[in-house]
């Protein structure tokens, strides 16, 4: 935990402030604006604001920070654009792709890929990477329709992770898209969809889709044009050059008639609110593309997200259901399918589309409730009492009279705590209450009684629940929880 806003929120909580007012301006690092966080905690410092970097978690990557109320002075002004201009990509959109076509026109043989700077190599800077390591061999024209084989995946853990998706996963969303009738896909975050969606226009199928991608990681405007892809951060909506957001704007205007579907994965660790009021702001774009007043409701949208964050993205988009496709990845250490049978992965799509419509496949273990009208995952049973499909993680749940709800298969009903829980859990320390004191009259985050340092320690567990509703992602071991229980 080394991010400034996991140090902050481990001293006590913190919220994000979306700031959506014209006049308002956040200060820039060099991901575009901050965001606006309020410290939530029962500390000196509760309900102080400051501003903090949008896309990283690590302070090594960006260690902006600046309280609301600050005067920064001239000299710190400067060093701050100097540091914005010191981050920038080497080459414009514009070089990166005659960059490309001028690689593209070598003989097979000149053409080299730098490991080490992730960059394609003219002829001309071999020399300046001769003790990097190079990739020679084989870059044909296939390969470069392929850049997400030909990337290092990043792989920082608290901001950019990639986690690319498995074939079947990737080919299941194309399809039902394709199936859908959507010709436009605005992919955020998605670029081995992207990518897909052009090999897929290739094979000659009878509708050809287009795809823009929206991502921060430029190493991309290497092999897109400016029409392809956009340098784009999904945590404060903002594109990192003018001319993207003609791009984008265009790609949103269904003039043609094509219809146009927005799909995101976003890093995990992501707070769910700023990334929604991101895709409100690309729905409101869509809307007023298509110069209709509000009747033309919400950008249909698919959103790739864990299941523990249902009712947080609910909470943001009211009209979105999660469905109980499993989202599986390649290179993810938990959640991929192994050739030891499949591993439960917890990542679910969540979609204002309309669920009968989304066909999961049967011979990966889904079913049609008809009651319902979704498919679930086979061992997803409808229970008549709770009138629904309540499982959440693709096991059968159980229906607990005395809670009046399913219930996972491993939990118990504990008379003391009054609801299921799992036979271990801390008894006593009930979720309707406070952890802290036992009093039903307020949560931890109000406990008048917790700065005694004893009983701090032995909160600890739950201070991190309070933790997650601020800003905070569940850590790695509560993760590894959820997917064993
Ligand atoms: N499963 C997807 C990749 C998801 S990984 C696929 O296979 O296509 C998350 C993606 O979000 C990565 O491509 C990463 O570069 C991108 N990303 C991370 N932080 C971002 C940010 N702040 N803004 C935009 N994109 C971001
Ligand atoms: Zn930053
Ligand atoms: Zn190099
Ligand atoms: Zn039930
Ligand atoms: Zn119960």
């Amino acid at each position: 935990m080394d991010g400034i806003v996991d140090d902050i929120a481990d001293s006590g909580g913190i919220e994000v402030i979306i700031q959506n007012e014209p006049g308002k301006t956040a200060p820039c690092c060099p991901h575009g604006p901050a965001l606006l966080f309020e410290k939530t905690g029962n500390g000196e410092e509760k309900g102080r604001r400051f501003y903090a970097c949008s896309a990283c978690r690590d302070r090594k990557d960006c260690n902006f920070f600046q309280w609301e109320d600050e005067k920064i002075s001239e000299a710190r002004m400067l060093a701050r654009e100097e540091q914005i201009r010191s981050k920038m990509p080497s080459f414009t959109h514009h070089e990166y792709c005659s960059r490309f076509r001028e690689i593209v026109a070598l003989p097979l043989e000149q053409r080299r890929f730098c490991v080490d700077c992730q960059l394609l190599m003219l002829p001309g800077e071999w020399e300046n990477h001769k003790n990097h390591r190079a990739l020679s061999e084989d870059i044909t024209v296939q390969r470069l329709k392929r850049p997400s084989l030909l990337l290092r995946p990043l792989e920082n853990k608290k901001s950019n992770a990639q986690y690319l998706f498995a074939d079947r996963s990737c080919h299941f969303l194309l399809d039902m898209l394709a199936e859908l009738g959507f010709q436009k896909i605005l992919c955020v975050g998605t670029p081995r969809l992207h990518e897909l969606i052009k090999l897929r226009n290739m094979e000659g199928k009878s509708h050809t889709m287009k795809s823009l991608l929206l991502d921060i990681d430029y190493r991309y405007c290497q092999f897109y044009g400016q029409d392809e892809f956009c340098h784009y951060n999904m945590f404060n909506h903002h594109f990192f050059n003018k001319e993207a957001v003609t791009f984008f704007e265009e790609f949103l205007s269904e003039e043609g008639g094509d219809k146009v579907v927005m799909v995101t994965d976003p890093p995990f660790g992501g707070l769910v609110k700023p990334l929604a009021n991101s895709f409100i702001r690309i729905s409101m774009t869509w809307k007023k593309s298509l110069n209709k007043e509000s009747g033309a409701g919400e950008l249909p949208m698919i959103w790739i997200f864990p299941y523990f964050f249902e009712s947080r993205i609910l909470e943001c988009f009211p009209s979105f259901c999660m469905l109980d496709y499993q989202v599986d990845y390649d290179n993810h250490p938990l959640y991929k399918h192994g050739k030891t049978g499949r591993k439960q992965s917890p990542v679910r799509l969540f979609t204002n589309l309309s669920p009968k419509d989304i066909i999961l496949p049967v011979d990966e273990g889904y079913r049609f409730c008809s009651v319902c009208e979704r498919y679930v995952s086979v061992g997803n049973k409808h229970c008549p009492k709770c009138k629904t499909c309540p499982s959440k993680d693709g096991r059968e749940w159980r229906h607990c009279d005395e809670c009046g709800r399913c219930v996972k298969p491993s939990w118990r009903h504990c008379s003391s705590c009054g609801h299921c829980a799992l036979p271990d859990h801390p008894c006593g320390r009930s979720k309707t209450g406070c952890f802290n004191c036992g009093s039903q009259k307020h949560k931890f985050r109000a406990c008048p009684k917790k700065h005694n340092k004893q009983m701090h320690v032995e909160v600890g567990r739950g201070a991190s629940c309070v933790l997650k509703h601020a800003a905070k992602k569940p850590t790695a071991k509560n993760k590894k929880k959820k997917r064993v229980r």
